[in-house]
């Protein structure tokens, strides 16, 4: 750990330590678990945080303890400025510095022309989120004709230099709960691992309903049944995914935020495009970084605002919805309507 770096703990002893920063809310897709609905309220484009306010939060961050950096969206591909975020974040790893990883989150469909220049800009590593290797079931989920750009894109990663590519791959019942195993297959090809990911009742997710999820443990069965042994590979950090290992060593994650959620050790927080911070992917509120950030606040005045904010997080929020006895959509379309920071696209997963 670097000497300047004073970890954060919050009111139930979590360190902070994982930062996912939305840098737009906007998507050039239209998923069914995450953006179903036919129209939609931005954020106000003057409110997006600039390069700079972004790099000024993520020096406070990382003095704070973070040590990964993601950046998501909305489509995080379709902010124009892109590369120059990345670079500033990337500035900030290296030297007495605790950030060590700089990740992105994308659904892949600008990613062939843009991989190597976000490689150049000092880029990571890359999530594609990839539900369907069917492009009339990709169209059908996402109401856009994009699946063969999907394809192009990821094949462009690792020819750009990327390793340790990730597909998220959200399983939902009677939709593709059948390409499990394609899915495991078509990852060794390019290479990347598959994490599925549990159909979530977050904020946004406004078809939502228990019966549609494919849970972990029918996830483990159909891979069994088609692989044999599966062997759990324990875990070595705060990582959401419950990694798994097949019989020929190909690893696969689950990450089973709705059955299983792995809110006791959540070292995450998330800062929406307008900067918001968030504690938990279900919070209903949080505070607003953009005022202090535009009011010129220092360096400390920001470390000792986002202390003290992390100091009184309790947050479980995906074990208080296992905990409820009848489980509807979170937030329903009216209330999404008054606040877009209540939706998944602006929060970034
Ligand atoms: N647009 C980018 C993408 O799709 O990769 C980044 C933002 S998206 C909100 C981040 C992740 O959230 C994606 O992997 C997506 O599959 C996941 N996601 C969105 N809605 C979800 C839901 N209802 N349940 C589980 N995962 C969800
Ligand atoms: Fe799909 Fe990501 Fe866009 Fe949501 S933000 S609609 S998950 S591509
Ligand atoms: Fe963390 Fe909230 Fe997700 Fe639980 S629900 S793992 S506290 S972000």
């Amino acid at each position: 750990m670097p000497h300047q770096v004073t970890p954060a703990e919050d009111a139930l002893g979590r360190l902070l330590g994982d930062l996912r920063l939305s840098i737009i809310d906007q998507c050039n897709l239209r998923c069914q678990y995450c953006m179903p609905e036919e129209h939609y309220t931005w954020l106000p484009r003057a409110d997006l945080l600039t390069v700079d306010e972004i790099d000024r939060l993520v020096e406070a961050f990382v003095a704070l303890g973070v040590s990964k950096v993601r950046l998501t969206g909305g489509e995080p591909l379709i902010r124009p400025e892109l590369p120059e975020i990345i670079s500033a974040v990337h500035s900030r790893m290296g030297g007495t510095s605790g950030l060590t990883d700089l990740a992105i989150t994308t659904n892949g469909v600008l990613l062939a022309d843009r991989a190597a220049v976000l490689k150049a800009a000092g880029l990571g590593r890359i999530s594609i989120s990839l539900d369907t290797l069917r492009p009339e079931r990709f169209e059908a989920l996402s109401r856009r004709k994009s699946h063969s750009k999907v394809l192009e894109g990821i094949r462009s990663v690792s020819a750009a230099g990327f390793r340790d590519t990730k597909f998220d791959s959200v399983v939902i019942r009677g939709f593709n709960q059948d390409e499990l195993a394609d899915l495991i297959e078509f990852a060794k090809g390019v290479p990347a691992e598959v994490r599925f990911i549990e159909y979530m009742d977050v904020g946004g997710a406004t078809h939502w309903s228990m019966d549609k999820v494919y849970t972990k443990e029918e996830i483990l069965a159909d891979l069994r049944e088609r692989y044999g042994k599966i062997d759990p590979i324990s875990k070595v950090d705060a990582a959401p995914a419950n990694r798994y290992r097949l019989p020929d060593g190909t690893t696969f994650g689950i990450i089973a935020s709705t059955t299983d959620p792995f809110c006791s050790t959540c070292n995450r927080s998330r800062v929406t495009a307008d900067g918001i911070w968030l504690h938990c992917l279900y919070s209903i509120g949080g505070t607003n970084l953009r005022i202090p950030l535009r009011d010129g606040a220092t360096s400390e005045e920001l470390q000792s605002i986002l202390r003290a904010g992390w100091a009184r997080r309790a947050d479980r929020g995906a074990e208080n919805r296992l905990a409820l006895r009848s489980r509807a959509v979170f937030v329903p379309v009216e209330t999404l309507k008054r606040d877009p920071h209540l939706e998944m696209h602006t929060r970034g997963g």
